[in-house]
């Protein structure tokens, strides 16, 4: 089968999005394009750096087969419910089908304003544009599910934020773009046929085969609405347990940022920790820390009781009924999510598996990072070199000093891992990355490509493509910031 596009979002109605064209822009140009994620999803050669292709990727012209429309959606935003919110800076050119049939959306971020536009212009400034497409990128060489970022080009035309600022457009790839807030939409709005409507495309869409192992079965989802809630939890639980073992914030996990396909999506105010605090928040806008580090698997949790409560009605006619179920899995997040931070933490401890009494082991050493603010990816790489017995061989030893309580911690841990496998030494040091995009390189990158410079952008694009892997010359790369480097708040900047 030969890759084209197949707008099946699109058929599904004018209840569900609205046509809408990319603005034109003047004079674009390339900051970077994504051959490897091309390669995979069987992008056309004659797609990828032509002249033509950078026109349409700008908004000059469409892509063959392309039905643009911008969807309607609502959510929670920090907790208030808006009851209409939208892509307002992002249009969705159509679901591109590989030759392997793997549906995925391809979408314009910062191509011009949509019906939903809400006091903005549906324009995106450089610097957002550069963030998402690099730390989209590493979180995916680093294994974490989320979107993709195709390509970037610079528009040649001005955005007006605090000041004016060059603005730029990026090509989104993502399984889809449907997430808890558009379930909200039509719960509030429609009910009934609409929702059901929806809930049925996202379940063939995403979850045909555990609907259909279900059905066979006489397995206990009852309904699409049961399969829907119970993979969105499954899914969430691991994606939330991940961002964890890495030290990664989002920053905005409003129920309109929770796609239902379980990616990791919208890079705005989001950041790696650096030297390691529970609490920290790097979102200029989060002022209670809503969405701070700890926070992040409760409110994920929260999110799904959201999703839970619109589906109500489709999970059993007596109000009751649909409840209990309902409860029943949303109940089982804590555990879904306990056990998956605990095989991503077996992992980064280099152990065969977590047992119980672990668990004081774990918590000791993420104390003594928060109270000696040591930096969260360098302390699971020194580790890592420990168990590899390369520690002195290895450049870590000069980014790295052990504070005292962790020298004091280190024997309990010597200890349990005797006798562990060589395999949990081999995935600890796959899963314990050298390098990963830190705030301070991502704002050189930006500050460089703000001044139509992409080289930097590329050259970080390529290097945290092996995240688990010492390069020549990588000591800057892997040092924590400097004092002076360190950032402290990052912004949406939309
Ligand atoms: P976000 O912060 O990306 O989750 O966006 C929240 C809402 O604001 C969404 O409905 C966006 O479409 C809308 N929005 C964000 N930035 C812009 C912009 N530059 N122009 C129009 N709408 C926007
Ligand atoms: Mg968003």
């Amino acid at each position: 089968m030969a890759a084209q596009f197949d707008n099946s979002y699109a058929r599904l109605g004018d209840d569900y999005s609205s046509p809408v064209q990319p603005t034109p822009t003047r004079e674009p140009r390339w900051m970077l394009f994504n051959d490897a994620l091309a390669d995979t999803i069987h992008w056309p050669a004659a797609w990828r750096c032509t002249d033509t292709t950078l026109e349409q990727l700008a908004g000059n012209g469409l892509l063959a087969g392309s039905e643009p429309i911008s969807t309607v959606y609502a959510g929670h935003q920090f907790g208030s419910y808006n009851p209409q919110l939208g892509d307002g800076r992002a249009i969705l050119l159509g679901e591109w089908l590989s030759e392997t049939g793997q549906r995925l959306d391809i979408q314009l971020k910062g191509a011009g304003p949509t019906p939903f536009s809400r006091g903005g212009d549906g324009r995106s400034p450089v610097g957002p544009v550069v963030r998402e497409f690099l730390v989209s990128e590493a979180m995916h060489a680093l294994g974490v599910p989320t979107t993709r970022a195709l390509a970037a080009v610079a528009t040649g035309e001005p955005v007006y934020r605090t000041g004016m600022e060059p603005g730029a457009v990026l090509t989104r790839v993502a399984s889809s773009h449907l997430r808890i807030g558009t379930v909200q939409y039509f719960a509030m709005t429609q009910g009934g046929e609409g929702l059901a409507a929806l809930i049925d495309y996202v379940v063939d869409r995403h979850f045909a085969q555990p609907w259909a192992l279900a059905e066979d079965a006489g397995g206990t989802a009852t309904n699409k609405a049961t399969v829907l809630l119970a993979e969105v939890g499954k899914k969430l639980a691991v994606l939330v347990a991940h961002w964890q073992s890495l030290g990664f914030i989002h920053g905005v996990l409003n129920t309109d940022n929770m796609l239902l396909c379980g990616e990791t999506v919208d890079y705005g105010p989001c950041a790696f920790i650096d030297g390691h605090n529970p609490d920290r928040v790097f979102s200029a806008i989060d002022v209670q820390g809503r969405y701070a580090y700890r926070n992040q698997p409760g409110i994920v949790h929260w999110n799904l009781s959201v999703l839970a409560q619109c589906l109500l009605p489709l999970i059993h006619d007596e109000q009751e009924q649909a409840v209990a179920m309902a409860q029943q899995l949303i109940d089982a997040f804590p555990q879904q999510y306990a056990d998956a931070y605990s095989g991503f933490m077996a992992t980064k401890f280099g152990f065969d598996g977590l047992r119980p009494d672990d668990k004081a082991l774990v918590d000791g050493f993420f104390d003594v990072l928060g109270s000696d603010h040591l930096d969260f990816t360098l302390a699971f790489r020194w580790l890592t070199e420990l168990a590899q017995d390369s520690v002195d061989q290895s450049p870590i030893a000069d980014l790295f000093t052990p504070s005292a309580a962790l020298k004091d911690w280190l024997p309990q841990w010597q200890a349990r891992r005797a006798g562990t496998s060589e395999e949990a030494i081999a995935r600890m040091a796959s899963h314990n990355p050298v390098v990963i995009p830190r705030n301070h390189h991502i704002a050189r990158a930006i500050a460089r490509a703000d001044a139509e410079d992409y080289s930097v952008m590329a050259a970080y694009y390529s290097r945290w493509q092996h995240p688990h892997q010492w390069l020549a010359g990588d000591e800057n790369l892997a040092a924590a910031p400097t004092s002076d480097e360190i950032v402290h708040k990052t912004f949406c900047g939309t």
